[in-house]
């Protein structure tokens, strides 16, 4: 059955997904900045190996761009 295939991601891009963090799209995340507001500027996020690379964040979802932006932006 081919629909199973389809299914079987989905749900397991579900069980992945950290539900204790809000999906980016209900942010509006975006990877590039607003203006000088940027995630590697934000004290949610938790960068990665080095300053260029992408991390993540402590209250949104997925991987996230140093230069990305969303609308929960909190300065450090
Ligand atoms: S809260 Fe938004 S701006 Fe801050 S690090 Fe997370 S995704 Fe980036």
């Amino acid at each position: 059955m081919i629909v199973l295939p389809a299914l079987a991601a989905v749900v397991t891009e579900v069980a992945r997904a950290d539900d204790t963090k809000v999906a980016q799209s209900a942010v509006q995340y975006q990877t590039k900045p607003n203006g000088d507001k940027q995630c590697s500027k934000c004290a949610f996020f938790i960068p990665g190996a080095t300053p260029d690379a992408n991390g993540t964040c402590k209250i949104v979802d997925g991987v996230i761009a140093p230069n990305g932006y969303c609308t929960a932006f909190n300065a450090k």
